[in-house]
Formats: structure tokens, sequence, C-alpha cells
């Protein structure tokens, strides 16, 4: 009888469709483990990331529930992972570890690390995407650089298995092994945030088969609609793993696979895997941009410009309510993250990579590789970016995705008198309009921070000069 380690991740909080644990199932003993490596274990670092923490937290409880009822037990460990689970091998008498495999660059380097220590002992699964990334290749044997070549790729592909139930029961967890608690939120200097989505598999799977009851059919064209919940709000599910990506895929497929809603949304999961296997492919983007020619980028240093695009007082009604939704739930639509990503670089000239770093702090569905997509994809520095030419106007931007103003009546309440008309366009509204509304603009809601006429070209000629000096290199 084999005793295997199942060792839980960051990314993997689940029983149903986990590979590694039904590896471990069908050689013998389980022992399920959690190790606290120190950005779940670390005040300092959990507060660096304070709703995926709280997220992760929820979920990792859950799961240690889950373990119990079906007769088994989560241990968890201090870590950090690269020195612990030598150690814990020997200790526990186990014969092999068995886990998902990292995508992300520090997470391959500490896979690769531990390899080399554990040799044959550890044992790495894939399954955070429905295909290895990093695997496809064009005829020219190069990554691809533009999503519809890779997605047709990757559709002929793609041979998808079966979900796997979770096991009903486990065996139990051998006497004698140590485990320590999981930190509570407060221990770690954080407030439970009650705005957040309940973490955990059954939520998980309770939102996918709501959204497919409900906003699937629409998804197509509600999926930009700032005032309606017309997408999934799986992207923290997705991010740990409290439901797997092949579970997703199966159930819309299944639910509908020839509707339109059907199609565009399995669309975003191939945007996914492309995000996914760019990262891999080209680890330097986390540093840099795709496009090395914007290298260098002559970014602005305007720290009063960053702390409005932050707070949420830029003056842009849309811009500010996705600034103050991110403090407040953890959470942006796409649309919005489009409209304040292409703002902040845009508009205000600030380098990509300071919002990328505080989206990943904020954001309770903070991806390394689906957030510098996003980032490089609207500063037009990315992999088949938007043209860095285009500026998103966010006043027609906020008319077009949120014509009745009710996204930005939520999140900027000093505006929710003023009639749609004037909603994203404080400014121009009447004197009589706006003292009905009860806004004093420059008191309780300020005067935009930058005007939009001039901000296109002013972003389009540095970067033509910009990218006219690297041709010439
Ligand atoms: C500036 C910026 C930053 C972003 N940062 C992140 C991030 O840190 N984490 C993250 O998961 N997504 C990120 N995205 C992508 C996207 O905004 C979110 O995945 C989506 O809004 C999550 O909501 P949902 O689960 O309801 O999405 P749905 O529309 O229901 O989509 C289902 C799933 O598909 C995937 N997906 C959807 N859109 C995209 C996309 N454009 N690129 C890659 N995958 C996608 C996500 O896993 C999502 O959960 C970012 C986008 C931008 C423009």
């Amino acid at each position: 009888m084999t005793r295997t380690i199942v060792w839980f991740r960051h990314h993997d909080l689940r029983l149903s469709d986990h590979v590694p644990l039904c590896s471990a199932l069908s050689a013998g003993e389980v022992i399920p483990l959690f190790v606290l490596d120190p950005p779940w274990s670390s005040a300092g670092r959990a507060r660096q990331r304070p709703h995926r923490t709280q997220f992760l937290l929820d979920s990792l409880g859950l799961l240690a529930e889950d373990l119990r009822e079906r007769g088994s037990r989560l241990l968890v460990v201090a870590g950090p992972s690269i020195g612990v689970l030598p150690t814990l091998i020997e200790d526990w008498k186990a014969d092999r570890i068995v886990a998902h495999r990292e995508t992300d660059p520090n997470g391959r380097q500490q896979d690769q690390e531990l390899e080399s220590v554990l040799g044959p002992r550890l044992a790495l699964f894939g399954g955070s995407t429905l295909l290895p990334p990093g695997t496809l290749r064009s005829a020219a044997q190069t990554p691809y650089a533009v999503f519809s070549a890779f997605a047709r790729a990757w559709w002929a592909s793609l041979t998808l298995g079966k979900v796997l139930p979770a096991p009903r029961r486990l065996p139990p967890v051998p006497r004698g092994l140590r485990s320590t608690a999981l930190p509570a939120l407060a221990a770690l200097g954080l407030a439970q945030n009650p705005a957040l989505l309940p973490g955990g598999e059954r939520a998980a799977r309770h939102r996918l088969r709501r959204f497919v009851a409900s906003a699937l059919s629409n998804y197509a064209e509600d999926r930009d609609r700032l005032d309606r919940t017309g997408t999934s709000r799986l992207s923290a599910d997705l991010v740990t793993g409290t439901v797997s990506v092949r579970e997703v895929w199966n159930t819309v497929e299944r639910a509908s696979s020839t509707s339109e809603g059907a199609r565009s949304f399995l669309n975003e999961l191939v945007w996914r895997e492309f995000a996914y296997s760019t990262l891999w492919d080209r680890p330097d983007i986390l540093t840099g941009p795709f496009r090395t020619a914007f290298s260098g980028f002559p970014w602005r240093d305007d720290e009063a410009g960053w702390q409005a695009w932050t707070e949420g007082t830029t003056g842009y009604p849309v811009v500010d309510a996705a600034a103050r939704q991110l403090l407040g739930e953890g959470f942006v639509p796409n649309r919005a993250r489009m409209i304040a990503a292409s703002f902040l670089t845009k508009h205000l000239l600030i380098d990509y990579r300071r919002g990328e770093a505080h989206y990943l702090t904020l954001l309770a569905d903070g991806d390394p590789a689906n957030n510098n997509l996003g980032w490089q994809w609207s500063a037009g520095c990315g992999c088949d970016a938007q043209p860095y030419y285009r500026v998103f106007n966010p006043v027609l931007q906020g008319e077009r995705h949120d014509p009745e103003g009710s996204y930005v009546r939520r999140w900027v309440p000093e505006l929710r008198r003023l009639p749609a008309r004037h909603i994203h366009r404080p400014w121009e509204a009447p004197a009589a309009t706006l003292r009905d509304a009860g806004v004093r603009l420059g008191k309780d809601y300020p005067q935009p921070i930058v005007a939009h006429r001039f901000v296109r070209e002013r972003f389009v000629s540095l970067a033509n000069s910009h990218l006219a000096a690297a041709r010439a290199r």
C-alpha cells in the first residue's frame, strides 16, 4: 500500500476534478496537506492582497470541512514549501507527494527546485488550464502572438476528459501527524470584508449553476453591461481552483454548446488559456512589455493623478466607480477594468505596471497571467493588444455600457440624483440640474482632472515618437 501526500496549493482548493487526489486515492493512504507559504501566513504579505487572502482562507476552511465529512482531515504546516516538503515526506513515512503544477514563473521555479530535491517522489499534474500552457506552436514553431490564430490551434488540439467526481469517502489520516491551525484573518491584520463573494467549492458550483440558468443565454450582449450581472463571477473560483476550468467548460458546453452566449463565454476561457500560455513562453512580461519596442516608454510620475485614480476622484464617473468597486468588493467587471486601465495609462500616462500591481493587490481574483494580459492589452504594449492609438473615451464608454448610470450611482453616490443624460459628464450639466441633484462640482465631486479632448493626441504623439526612436535604434 502506498502512502501519498496530496499537496493542495493556492489554486486547486476543491475535491471534485482533482487529478492528484484521485491518483493518490487509487494507490492507498492519503494525507491531505496545505503548506502555509509566506504569502498566506505573514501579516505583511497578506495585507498586500487582502481580498485574495480572505477568499483563499474561506475556501481552505471549507475544504477542511469537506475533507472531515469524508473521513479525512486537512493537515496544515508552516512553510516555505521548498523547506518543509522534503522533511515531511520522511517524517510522515510517505512514498510520494502529488500536486498540481504551477504555471507562473515563480511557481515554476519552486516546482523545479522541488523536483530536483524529491525526484520521482514528486508527481506534478496539469489542470490549471485545459491545454498545457506553452505547448501550441505556429508553423514557424514559435508561440502564437495573435489570439485568433492561437484559438484556432487551441480548438483543433482540444480533447476534454471527463470531470472527476469528488470522492465520497477518504481513508483516515494516519495517527500522530501534527498540524497547525489555519490563520484567522484578524491574526493576519485583516478585517473580514462582507462585500466579497464567499469562497469554497459549494459556493463556486452554485455560482456556475446560477450563471448557466440565467445569464449565459444573453452573455454575448450583457458581458459588457456595467449595469447588469451579465457574467459568471467565477474568476476568483478559477484562480483559487474551487471549481476546475474543465468543470466550468463542460457544464457550459453541456447546457448550450451552440448558443451565441455559450460560444462567447467559452471564447473568454480561451483568452484565459492564451494568457497562461503567453506568460509561460514569455515570463519576462511580468517585468516589461511584451512588445519590447515599448521598453523605456516615458511614463510620467504623477502622484496627484495616481491618487485620484486609486481613490476614485478623477472626475470621470465611470473611472471613479471602477476604482471604488475595486476597493470595496475586490472585483471590477471586465469592461470597467479596460476603461480604468486605459485611463491610467493613456489619459494620465502612468506606467501600466503600477496599475497592474495595484489590481493584483486588491482583486479577489488577482491572477498574474490574466492581469498582465489585461494591463498590457489596455496600454497597447501587449500580446495582441488593443492598438496603442485607440484611446477609450470614458464618457462614451460609460454612456454605452451603463446607459442609465446605475453602475455609477451605486459606486459614486454623490452623483446618484443626476439624470442619466448627465451622469457620465456632470461638468456639462446645467447649473440648475446640478443644484437639484445636490452636486457642487469641485466640492461634492471633482472636476475632471484631465481634459479628454487633448489626451488622445498627447498619448499617440508620445507613442509615435517613442516607437520611431525604438525602430531607429
Ligand atoms: C486591466 C485588466 C486586469 C485584469 N485582471 C484580471 C485578473 O487579475 N484575474 C482574472 O481572472 N482576470 C483578469 N482580467 C480579465 C477579466 O476582466 C476578468 O477575468 C473578468 O472580469 C472576471 O469576471 P467573470 O468571472 O464574471 O468573467 P466572465 O465574463 O464570466 O468570464 C469567465 C472567465 O473567463 C476568464 N476571462 C474572462 N475574460 C477574460 C480576459 N479578458 N482575459 C483572460 N481571461 C478572461 C476568467 O477566468 C473569467 O472568470 C483583467 C482584465 C483587464 C482588462
